[in-house]
Parts: C-alpha cells; sequence; structure tokens
C-alpha cells in the first residue's frame, strides 16, 4: 500500500504553553517500502507513528492510505482503518499478561468483522506463531517468556489481521544487541518475502541503514 503525509502538523497544549510535535511532514512511501525514523528523543517520530496508524489526530495536514485521504473527525473509520490496514509492534510488546502467545495473537481478531470461528482464530494464530519460531511457547503466559520471544509474539498478533502495514515504535529498544537483531531480520523478512510496508522508529542508525530507507526527523520537521 502506499502511505503519504501532507503538511502533517501536530500541536499539544500543556497549560498553556504549546507543543509542536510535528511541523508540516511531507512523507511519500510507495507500496512494500521498510522506512525507518531516527532523530532524538522528543523530535515527534511516535507522534507520526500514531497519526499514520488512526490512532492520533492531526491538527492540521493530511494521511493518504492507497490514496484515500484519512477522514480524520469519523472516529468509526479510524478504528476501521486501524483494524483493516496496520498492525502495531511495541518497544514494551504490550501483551496482555492474563492471555497465553497463542491467545494473545488471537485478541485482535475478535474485533475484526467477518470474524472466524474460535477454530479458525486459533489455527491463525498457531500458524503465526509458528512463522516466529514460537510454536513451542504457544500455551506459555508473557511472563514466562523472554523479551525476544515476547517481541515475537507482539510481530505475530500485529498480523493477525493481515495489515499492509506494520508500525513498529522501537521494536528492538528493549532488548539485547543481538535479539535486536533477530527481531530486525524477522521485520525485514516480512518486508522482503510478505511484501508489507514497514515504518519502524528506532535508534539503531546503523541497522536502520542496512535494512531500510531511513528518513531524519528533528522538531518535528523532516531532514
Ligand atoms: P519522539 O517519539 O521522537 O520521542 P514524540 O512524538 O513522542 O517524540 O513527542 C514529540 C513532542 O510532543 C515532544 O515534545 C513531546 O513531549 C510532545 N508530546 C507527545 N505526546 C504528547 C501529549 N500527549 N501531550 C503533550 N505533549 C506531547
Amino acid at each position: 500500500m502506499t502511505v503519504v503525509t501532507r503538511d502533517l502538523t501536530k500541536y499539544y497544549w500543556m497549560g498553556k504553553e504549546q507543543v509542536v510535535a510535528l511541523d508540516g511532514v511531507d512523507l511519500a512511501m510507495e507500496a512494500g517500502e521498510f522506512i525507518s525514523v531516527v532523530g532524538p528523543s522528543g523530535s515527534g517520530k511516535s507522534t507520526l507513528l500514531h497519526i499514520i496508524g488512526c490512532l492520533d489526530v492531526p491538527t492540521k495536514g493530511d494521511v493518504y492510505l492507497n490514496g484515500m485521504r484519512v477522514d480524520f473527525s469519523h472516529k468509526k473509520l479510524l478504528v476501521s482503518l486501524r483494524r483493516t490496514f496496520v498492525g502495531f509492534v511495541f518497544q514494551a510488546f504490550n501483551l496482555i499478561p492474563t492471555l497465553n502467545a497463542v491467545e494473545n495473537v488471537e485478541y485482535p481478531m475478535y474485533f475484526n468483522k467477518g470474524g472466524k470461528s474460535k477454530r479458525e482464530r486459533e489455527e491463525k494464530a498457531r500458524r503465526l506463531l509458528d512463522l516466529v519460531g514460537l510454536e513451542k511457547r504457544a500455551r506459555h503466559l508473557p511472563s514466562e517468556l523472554s523479551g525476544g520471544e515476547l517481541q515475537r509474539v507482539g510481530i505475530a498478533r500485529a498480523r493477525a489481521n493481515d495489515p499492509k502495514l506494520i508500525l513498529a515504535d522501537e521494536p528492538t529498544g528493549n532488548l539485547d544487541s543481538r535479539t535486536g537483531k533477530s527481531i530486525l531480520d524477522l521485520l525485514k523478512r516480512l518486508n522482503d518475502e510478505e511484501g508489507k510496508n514497514i515504518i519502524m522508529v528506532t535508534h539503531d542508525l546503523e541497522a536502520a541503514e542496512r535494512i531500510s530507507r531511513v528518513i531524519r526527523i528533528r522538531d518535528g520537521r523532516l531532514q
């Protein structure tokens, strides 16, 4: 899918003070691209990811997903775009602690219309766990998994509803460098073999340059 932003701008208010999180970002992503976003802390990386993922709304400017302008005033549309187009991977994994690995992967499927039966959901979740090498950990709770395993579950979950776009916010930020590399390799494979569009926020410039097109952001502006 293509992702385009035009003059994307976001202000937050802290009391009377205005914080400029994004300041007129024009970004164009082609179908099947892997883009990494790098920049100092507070430069607007997460805000950009959240708005593209329809988790947050811009103050000004537009997002086009596959050429369709997102109407940010239409709450139900945002929910449906999130569920159909986008999968999220988080730095802190954000798994539900009381659900085991396969249940965590199944979870987003409950909310997808045209839903599958319980058995179909479970089979698909197991398949997605197989693809990240976790078939033997399917019944384990998050508390019984290592950081790398938790992020593998996170990646399997991000794929639950077959999104075209994966948004990953510092996916290796909580991992040692070797484990982090294996997670990056996994994302790279998703991009190479399945043509998923990926936008990843990272501090690891070297890895970002190895596997993706890098864009730099500072004070809410692309460099
Ligand atoms: P990054 O991901 O690059 O660290 P963010 O996108 O999280 O940057 O934040 C950009 C700027 O917007 C920062 O100055 C941050 O403090 C501010 N900001 C982000 N979210 C909020 C919020 N919910 N309320 C107020 N300010 C925010």
